[in-house]
């Protein structure tokens, strides 16, 4: 019989953790918080008490020799994310691991090769193909309503929250920047909304005045798709009022999200063709919440995670190609390698 408990240990006393997955882990029947880890002894025992999580640990040993723990859930700063998915793995504990994967593309395939030798689910949290708004394109574009897919555009430029403005626009070391940060979403969501993969990208960087370091606090991409499709792509951290979406434009017609680069399920989506512009029906759910049921899922044998580990390796590719584009000026290949 597949089991049907399991426990989670949080590896990082996070935002993300804190305002969405604590509780989309807390929706699934029979899913447990048992414990956090914080290299900060007193936070990760504040953190424990304010979001009521049971044990408190401030090594990844002592997490990962926990029993009570079956699974990890990793929103540390980006240049933790390998060492702790390989631990985990070895210790044989399931990992959801957060965007980006890696710093290096050598390093996110690592991530895959280690939780696939070790027989556990390794997940990437992408969240936003879980969005009701991208599986209603996803299916109009499969359904052929705007024909063959040409042109993509989207955009995610917004305003990154005063409580957010730290690594993000201070360390380059721990994979700050928007690209890695929001253009990595991207790539993801446009791959899960045409089912093509991205081949080559050409970008520009900005820093506007918010990031430091060097680091690009906006950025604007075009991507080639293997089937010829171009996607625009423009991120920010600086962008107050802009608002987000994105758009499939096909040779029979044109989908419209409105609102639909968000963490929050809402948002609207329309096609237009011939003979007008009809709303699609979206059926809006907690988008952290769905992913947590498709890991939960896989866990149990059945199906894998929304977005597996293996696409976390391509936004990686991807978003580590914009870097290099913006840098030297040429269009680069992208290659996760797989
Ligand atoms: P936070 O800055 O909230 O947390 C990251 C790390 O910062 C924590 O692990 C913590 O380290 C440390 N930290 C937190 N508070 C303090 C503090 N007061 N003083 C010193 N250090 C502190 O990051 P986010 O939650 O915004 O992002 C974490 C990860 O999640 C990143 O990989 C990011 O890319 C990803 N993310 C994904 C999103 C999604 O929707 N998929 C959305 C937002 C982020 P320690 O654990 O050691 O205490």
């Amino acid at each position: 019989m597949s089991r049907t408990r399991f426990g989670w240990g949080l590896i990082g006393a996070s935002t993300i953790a804190r305002e969405w997955v604590i509780g989309a882990i807390r929706a699934q029947a029979g899913a447990e918080v048992a414990a956090v880890m914080s290299s900060s002894a007193a936070r990760a025992a504040d953190y424990a008490k304010a979001n009521g999580i049971p044990k408190a640990y401030d090594t990844l040993d002592a997490l990962l020799a926990d029993p009570k723990v079956d699974a990890v859930y990793i929103s540390t700063t980006n240049e933790l994310h390998k060492e702790q998915t390989l631990a985990a793995a070895a210790a044989g504990k399931h990992v959801l691991c957060e965007k980006p994967l890696a710093l290096s593309v050598a390093d996110a395939r690592q991530m895959v090769e280690g939780c696939r030798n070790a027989g556990v689910v390794l997940g990437t949290n992408h969240h936003l193909r879980n969005a009701a708004s991208h599986r209603a394109m996803r299916a109009a574009i499969k359904a052929g309503r705007i024909g063959t897919p040409l042109a993509a555009r989207v955009f995610h430029a917004v305003y990154l929250p005063p409580h957010l403005q730290g690594w993000r626009i201070t360390r380059p070391e721990a994979g700050g920047g928007v690209i890695l940060d929001i253009t990595v979403h991207d790539v993801d969501t446009l791959r899960f909304v045409l089912d093509d993969d991205p081949v080559e990208v050409t970008a520009l960087a900005q820093s506007g005045g918010m990031a430091a370091a060097g680091l690009e606090d906006a950025a604007m991409a075009v991507f080639r798709f293997g089937s010829g499709l171009i996607a625009q792509t423009h991120d920010g951290f600086t962008t107050k009022y802009a608002g987000t979406g994105i758009e499939i434009h096909g040779t029979e017609g044109s989908l419209i999200g409105r609102d639909v680069m968000t963490q929050r399920p809402i948002g609207s989506v329309s096609l237009r063709h011939e003979t007008g512009e009809e709303a699609l029906p979206l059926a809006q759910e907690n988008l952290y919440e769905r992913a947590l049921r498709a890991f939960h899922a896989a866990m149990r044998g059945e199906g894998h995670p929304a977005a597996t580990g293996e696409d976390g390796v391509w936004s990686l590719a991807a978003g580590v190609a914009a870097l290099q584009s913006a840098k030297s000026g040429r269009v680069v290949k992208i290659d996760p390698g797989l």
